[in-house]
């Protein structure tokens, strides 16, 4: 494949953009290449400037479940566009939406709607904080809850791919009261617990984690968290920016019977749009202003257009109960062959999947924390990413990311990425 423009594209925006990326990650820096720039996007494809086409894996990092230019959630958005773009005022929208999540989650009777992930679990740490009383807050290694200051510390994937655990510019006043624990050890949970007599504002965990890889937590550790956060009056917040409407329409939720007091989401709740939402029980929200003291505020949040965006995709979402077990059924499909394609070239190589989620490491054993995603070969990684997308297959540019199934996704595609797979895993081994 010939990425010339792509080369020139990325030199000049590398002129006046950083890394020429507007988030780190997608600057290909753990793989080999440059990345292609985008043209546009067709269902399941990705087309980029030099005319390439792509079987597309990333699907903007999670939002869109149902491929791009899906014809609904465009009229929806359009329409709006065309009533206007941003009022700053309360629109029915927001309301309309805001019902379907607490009609869909039981740990949430009250959302509020941000503008991106990490102002969503930035706003819910604050609230967490305010309720409780408590500065301290305990994440787990690997676990990525956006770039805020307090939760930059060994935060998963773009930053694993960096070497970089947590960040300049981040007060070390501020990551003191960050503990960390070991995902999948509850040792290390009750270890914090035991070093902070102050107490612990609450517990922050991606129930499924998909930034350090796809690494689900157990359901008996999920239990024993839950107990460690109500025997210490710490709020458990579950993460589910990436896993909300991709492990299931509930999320981790509609897999695991643990009920965390507050939940973050993201990615599809937008469809492709910039929102994220938090929520929790009506008492929890009535500390957040204007109803109580714990202030969190933004000009775009709610914004019309974004929240059209997000209801129609929920709508679709909901309408479709069976669209889960195809989209599941199709990631199981795709990680068993792209597991028999590294079984016979003889790489060591595992694989999991949760609803529309798949993962896959170059491992001899089961990931079950981050350093068990560390010891992975990114080397060996690299070179079948580069495979894979010179022959027309998207995945994620890092070994500690996750792959995404979405409706657009035929079985021909899954077919021709198992194929492809074989070509690269055993091009890459002579
Ligand atoms: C993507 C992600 C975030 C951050 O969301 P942004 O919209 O990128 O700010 C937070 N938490 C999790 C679990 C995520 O996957």
């Amino acid at each position: 494949m010939a990425y010339d423009k792509s080369i020139a594209a990325f030199e000049e925006a590398y002129k006046v953009i950083p890394g020429g990326v507007d988030s780190p990650v997608r600057a290909f820096s753990g793989v080999e290449g440059t990345p292609p720039f985008i043209e546009r996007g067709e269902g399941g494809y990705l087309f980029d400037i030099d005319g390439n086409r792509y079987i597309d894996y990333v699907q903007s990092w999670g939002p869109l479940i149902f491929g791009h230019c899906d014809a609904e959630i465009e009229a929806s958005v359009i329409e709006a566009v065309k009533r206007g773009l941003s009022f700053g005022a309360p629109t029915i929208v927001e309301t309309e939406l805001a019902t379907e999540i607490v009609t869909l989650f039981d740990s949430i009777d009250k959302v509020r709607f941000v503008s991106s992930g990490t102002e969503a679990v930035m706003s819910a740490i604050r609230l967490a904080r305010g309720v409780t009383g408590r500065d301290n807050i305990l994440k787990f290694t690997g676990c990525y809850h956006g770039h805020s200051d307090s939760l930059l510390v060994q935060a998963g994937s773009g930053l694993a791919t960096f070497g970089t655990p947590s960040s300049p510019g981040v007060p070390a006043d501020l990551t003191r009261h960050t503990l960390l624990a070991t995902y999948n050890d509850i040792a290390s949970v009750s270890a914090c617990f035991e070093k902070s007599p102050e107490g612990i504002a609450c517990v922050i965990i991606e129930p499924i984690a998909g930034n350090m890889g796809l690494v689900p937590a157990d359901e008996a550790f999920l239990e024993e968290l839950r107990c460690l956060c109500t025997n210490h009056g710490a709020l458990l917040i579950f993460d589910e920016v990436m896993s909300g409407f991709r492990a299931s329409l509930k999320g981790a939720q509609g897999i695991s019977t643990v009920k965390p007091d507050m939940v973050t989401l993201g990615k599809v709740i937008g469809a492709g749009m910039p929102v994220g939402a938090f929520g929790a029980s009506a008492e929890i929200m009535a500390h957040l202003s204007p109803e109580g003291p714990v202030y969190q505020a933004g000009t775009l949040s709610g914004n019309p257009v974004a929240m059209a965006a997000g209801l129609t995709s929920l709508k679709k979402l909901k309408s479709n109960p069976s669209l889960y077990v195809a989209l599941g059924t199709k990631a199981k499909k795709l990680m068993d062959g792209f597991q028999h394609a590294a079984d016979a070239a003889g790489l060591p190589f595992v694989t999991d999947v949760r609803g529309s989620m798949f993962g896959f490491f170059f491992s001899d054993k089961p990931v079950k924390n981050f350093d068990d995603a560390l010891a992975n070969d990114s080397d060996t990684f690299a070179k079948f990413h580069k495979g894979m997308l010179d022959r027309g297959v998207y995945l994620a540019c890092s070994s500690y990311e996750t792959g995404f199934i979405c409706a657009a996704t035929t079985d021909e595609m899954i077919d021709e990425s198992i194929k492809t797979a074989y070509e690269v895993m055993a091009e890459i081994t002579t």
